[in-house]
């Protein structure tokens, strides 16, 4: 099986799928590499790393010829992949809700799409959730940005000029990114609050150290240990809670996400108002619609004398531990599949029915379907 791997082209992106570390393991299995020149450059890994792992490295067009899987980060476009196998699986992500029509076009080329953000939420797929590998980085970078951005520092000093008091990180939304930004914030030595809509956050993050602060009866849980929408009446009592705690938070992290809709709008101008001159808003939610009213994906707006931040690619931020973990998943995702009979992964339903999007010319996947 040849397996090809694309520099990517978003703009901002700076991972790779695949590392040498992942060549490697895939040559072992039995595939055989190729990588375009300079896919790695962005996040530290030279083109000599990857043909030391084993890859061939050429132009774009040598790399796809008569690729069976290509794998990237974020979906190349289909132009980018003429030359392909016919059927070639493509494993990557692909925005399937925000980005239907690059969908479509798979459909039409007779590709076989396999979005990794669609991976299950199950325990044997928890090695190759992409999701959380990159939302993990994700909570930690957001905090340590925060803390770059804030004119004071984050552990109390008791200092012979006298003490500088802790500073008051608050996060909203406990999934992966947020319980990371918790023990991110506990380690740099602030006082954490969090809070969510799952009430099963609330020893997530005690455990952590942190302080839970919920709205008063307030529990939205969706499928698959996600989040649902909440409705109007519960809305106004979450507004309710978090202003009564937000004018003392120095810091607020907001990670809320509820797939398949536009990021939950959790931090209105009023609110920001009432905090205090110098406080910093991180929302890791920009790029999905953002949880905080002003926000601008990568840049530092002022509203109140509050500065609002957050990046349309958190993990790019991080290159080269985001291409790490990426990667291992890509191949814990592959390996757990592999048949050495046919040299190629031959998919389960669970797991195949839940993230493939295309196949013989249709879009085959039931979330989008539905
Ligand atoms: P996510 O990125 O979808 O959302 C981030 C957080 O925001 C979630 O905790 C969500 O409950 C919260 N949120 C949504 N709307 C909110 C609102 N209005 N106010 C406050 N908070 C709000 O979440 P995620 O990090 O992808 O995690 C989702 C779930 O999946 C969690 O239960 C997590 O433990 C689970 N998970 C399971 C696996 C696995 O078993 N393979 C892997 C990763 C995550």
């Amino acid at each position: 099986m040849k397996i090809a791997v694309l520099k990517e082209t978003a703009a901002g992106e700076t991972r790779v799928a695949v590392t040498p570390e992942t060549v490697k393991k895939l040559a072992s299995l039995g595939a055989s590499l190729a990588v375009e020149a300079g896919a790695g450059a962005a996040s530290a890994i030279s083109d000599a790393d990857y043909v030391d792992a084993g890859a061939e490295v050429g132009p774009a067009a040598a790399v796809v010829k008569n690729a069976d899987l290509v794998m990237g980060v974020q979906a190349p476009d289909v132009a980018a992949l003429a030359g392909a196998k016919p059927g070639a699986w493509v494993a990557a992500t692909f925005d399937p809700f925000g980005q239907r029509e690059r969908v479509d076009a798979y459909a039409k080329a007779g590709l076989e799409a396999l979005s990794l953000e669609f991976m299950p939420r199950i325990t044997r797929a928890q090695s190759m959730d992409v999701l959380s590998s990159q939302s993990n980085l994700a909570g930690y970078k957001a905090v340590i940005a925060a803390a770059d951005q804030y004119g004071r520092a984050f552990p109390m000093m008791m200092t012979a000029a006298g003490t500088i008091s802790a500073a008051k990180v608050f996060v909203m939304g406990v999934g992966v990114a947020g319980l990371q930004a918790i023990a991110t914030a506990k380690r740099l030595g602030a006082q954490v609050s969090a809070t969510d809509v799952r009430p099963e956050t609330a020893e997530q993050i005690k455990s952590l150290g942190g302080k839970p602060v919920f709205a008063e009866g307030l529990e939205a849980s969706g499928e698959g240990g996600y989040a649902a929408e909440l409705t109007d009446e519960q809305k106004a009592a979450q507004a309710e809670m978090v202003s009564a705690h937000i004018a003392k938070q120095d810091i607020v992290i907001t990670t809320a996400l509820i797939p398949g809709r536009a990021a939950p709008r959790l931090v209105s101008d009023a609110q920001i108002a009432t905090m205090k001159q110098g406080s910093v808003i991180f929302d890791l939610a920009v790029a999905q619609g953002g949880n905080v009213e002003g926000s601008v994906a990568d840049q530092v707006v002022e509203k109140h004398g509050v500065h609002i931040m957050g990046f349309s690619n958190t993990p790019a931020h991080l290159a080269a531990d985001a291409s790490a973990l990426f990667s291992r998943n890509l191949f814990n995702f592959l390996s757990a599949f592999w048949d050495k009979e046919a040299n190629k992964p031959v998919l389960d339903e669970e797991i195949g029915d839940a993230i493939r999007l295309t196949k013989g010319g249709e879009v085959v996947n039931a979330r989008l379907k539905g």
